[in-house]
């Protein structure tokens, strides 16, 4: 029923008893508890067709609130987010997420309660994270952390809940970013997208018909150790050699530059290279995207997806390395998997982690079973 008046497939009791077949009484009766749950609002301002028109039901976005954040190793997004997924407020920090979570979980929890300012606690409905770790989901558990080891199997739902009692959801940072792109951009048109983060490392979500595909444990989408050909025998520090993130993320690119003799820090000394038309930093550009573009072409064999979404600063930074990848991808994919396949870069840039989180949270939140369960 909240499905229907969400969508608005059905905003009076009459559609609603028509749209379920259920009685009069019976939708009454579960209207009131979702008029209760605030969760809908009357609304009777509706065009007037002469007569009283029947009172109209909306979804009441402001009848709750969601606390999210998405973590990357470097960067924080933090956020209060209504119903719909709308932000309220948010904060950008800068966080050295290898700190541990004794640091960081802390800083989150300050700034959400900043954020909140006078909003009461009983609004919030749940909290939901992105972190730089595999996830093991149904756990609700980090895993083999891509960063330090401090972070390695921390239940982190039991430290927020301390400070916020309510259901707390964790999920890999590519895979909330792979459900922004996908909700706020491609929803109903494009449900089968590969997300491909190119940042400090290599990640990738998998939307297939409009979920995300997890696998077993939380570890689908782990594209920056699969091996790639000719990277110079590089160690990754899984412990093989020439995983695609050793020789294709932003780190391997600064590492190439410095081993030719440039003296790079960040990504910005790279653009100010590429800029001034550097051949050399093209050349291991144009190299970095060969290599993401192979590996994105098994992946594109193997999942058939209708877009192709390169996020993270890499990607957003580089348009040669977004050309790189279409070529490969185009060449080296089986016709069928290519013949209406998009390779777009990130619309939604750094934001999309927030509107993942808060969808990921809010699809739970707004279940049947969340919304039956007793208050
Ligand atoms: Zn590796």
């Amino acid at each position: 029923m909240l499905r229907l008046i969400r969508t608005g497939e059905a905003v009076t009791r009459a559609d609603i008893g028509r749209v379920t077949g259920l009685s009069r009484p019976a939708v009454s009766l579960r209207v009131t508890e979702l008029l209760d749950r605030r969760l809908i609002v009357e609304d009777n301002e509706g065009p007037s067709t002469g007569g009283r028109p029947p009172t109209r039901l909306a979804f009441n976005a402001a009848g709750g609130v969601v606390l999210v954040a998405s973590l990357g190793a470097s960067r924080a997004q933090i956020a209060v987010c209504d119903l719909a997924a709308g932000e309220l407020a948010r904060a950008d920090l800068a966080v050295d997420v290898e700190e541990g979570p004794d640091v960081v979980l802390p800083l989150v929890m300050r700034t959400w309660e900043e954020l909140l300012g006078d909003r009461p606690a009983s609004l919030i409905r749940a909290v939901g994270l992105g972190v730089p770790a595999t996830v093991e989901f149904a756990a609700r558990r980090t895993e083999s952390a891509r960063i330090m080891a401090s972070w390695t199997g921390v239940a982190i739902p039991p430290i927020i809940a301390e400070r916020f009692p309510v259901p707390v959801f964790l999920d890999n940072d590519v895979n909330v970013i792979a459900i922004g792109e996908h909700r706020a951009v491609y929803a109903g048109q494009a449900d089968d997208l590969l997300f491909i983060k190119v940042s400090t490392r290599i990640g990738s979500g998998v939307i297939a018909g409009g979920e995300i595909l997890r696998g077993a444990l939380g570890a689908a989408g782990e594209i920056g150790h699969i091996p790639v050909r000719d990277g110079g025998g590089v160690l990754c520090r899984c412990g093989n050699t020439d995983c695609l993130d050793s020789v294709a993320s932003a780190t391997a690119i600064l590492r190439r530059l410095r081993s030719r003799g440039y003296e790079v820090k960040t990504l910005a000394d790279v653009v100010a290279l590429v800029r001034g038309g550097d051949a050399e930093t093209m050349t291991v550009i144009r190299d970095a995207a060969r290599m993401l573009g192979e590996v994105v072409a098994s992946a594109v064999n193997i999942l058939n997806p209708a877009v192709v979404v390169l996020g993270g600063d890499v990607a957003e930074t580089f348009q040669p390395l977004v050309s790189g990848v279409r070529e490969v991808v185009y060449r080296r994919s089986t016709a069928l998997s290519t013949r209406n396949l998009r390779i777009e870069r990130s619309r939604l840039g750094p934001g999309a982690g927030i509107v993942g989180c808060a969808h990921m949270v809010l699809d739970h939140v707004l279940s049947p079973e969340a919304v039956d369960s007793p208050p």
